[in-house]
């Protein structure tokens, strides 16, 4: 069994990315993020921090808008509008998920679709289904990225993607699909769980429930790409796979954390990099 090394790998691209904005600074162009949070979940606020430290250690200027819970979608438009406008910057990233009185939808198709480096924004969604050029969701990107540095090809696997939400499982599936595979999307109303994650070579799991995935439901030697991530009372943080149980069975597995998650990161800043390169081409 081998694990599939999200922080090193992550590490690498972090200090490619910094090379990146080395040479665009020296052309005139410092890559800009802008990062808003509303309300006071910690969990949420935690990886608004993560964000902005990792833009700071690439050299990426980041904006972090905090804004309260009470906050109306008015006022979250005006910022963002401001933001689209901003020449400075080149990446708009609105944590999710958003207090129950604003329209997700709303908020992210307000978002001007070249600066949208989380890949959420319908243009971009389009494009991405289409196999076109645009900008690709960071965690499912980042598993892509994991799985070519380990050289597997998904190409004529059985893939299940269990997880079917607009910013995982179903840009997951979409990535998978374009790289040839079969897949099969599961999600809480899949009747028979197992009968599709017995027949998959590799599969991809974002859900965010713990031990979701047990060893009787993973045949011999499959690919365990685990994107959950739940915290436990203890404050552990583990994934959506029974790892301890699973692991010996699978040819490859991601642990949780250093798996998935650093990936993420590490993609999001890849996006701004993208995004900074498009506005020096156009200027
Ligand atoms: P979500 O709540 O929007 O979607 C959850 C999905 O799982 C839904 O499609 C739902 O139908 C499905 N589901 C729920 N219970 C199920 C069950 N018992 N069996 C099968 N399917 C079930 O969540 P999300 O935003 O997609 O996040 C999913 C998980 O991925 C969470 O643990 C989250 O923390 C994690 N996540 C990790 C990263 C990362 O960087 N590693 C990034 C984003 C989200």
């Amino acid at each position: 069994m081998i694990i599939l090394d999200g922080k090193k790998l992550s590490d690498k691209i972090r200090e490619n990315v910094k090379k990146e904005v080395d040479e665009l600074q020296k052309s005139g162009t410092t890559p800009g993020l802008a990062v808003i949070l509303v309300g006071n979940d910690p969990a949420s606020a935690a990886y608004v921090n993560m964000k902005s430290r990792a833009c700071k250690e690439a050299g990426i200027y980041s904006i972090a808008h905090e804004m309260p819970d009470s906050i109306s979608q008015e006022n979250i438009l005006d910022i963002i509008h401001m933001m689209n406008k901003n020449p400075n910057i080149d990446g708009i990233l609105v944590q999710l998920p958003l207090p129950k009185h604003i329209d997700t939808t709303a908020i992210l198709e307000a978002i001007d679709p070249n600066k949208d480096v989380d890949g959420f924004h319908p243009y971009n969604v389009g494009r991405v289904v289409a196999g076109l050029d645009g900008f690709i969701p960071a965690t499912p990107y980042g598993v892509m990225e994991l799985l070519k540095e380990y050289e597997i090809d998904p190409k004529g696997k059985n893939v299940c993607v269990v997880g079917a939400s607009n910013i995982v499982g179903k840009p997951m599936a979409t990535l998978l699909l374009n790289a040839n595979a079969t897949v099969d999307i599961c999600h809480i109303y899949t009747k028979d769980l197992k009968a599709h994650t017995l027949n998959a070579d590799i599969i991809c799991v974002g859900v965010g429930v713990v031990n979701l995935i047990k060893e009787d439901m993973v045949k011999d030697g499959a690919i365990i790409i685990d994107i959950g991530i739940n915290r436990l009372e203890n404050g552990k943080l583990v994934g959506d796979v029974d790892f301890e149980n699973v692991a010996s069975k699978c040819s490859y597995i991601t642990p949780v954390p250093g798996g998935v998650g650093p990936m993420t990161i590490a993609m999001l800043l890849e996006n701004t990099i993208k995004s900074a390169k498009n506005r020096k081409q156009k200027a």
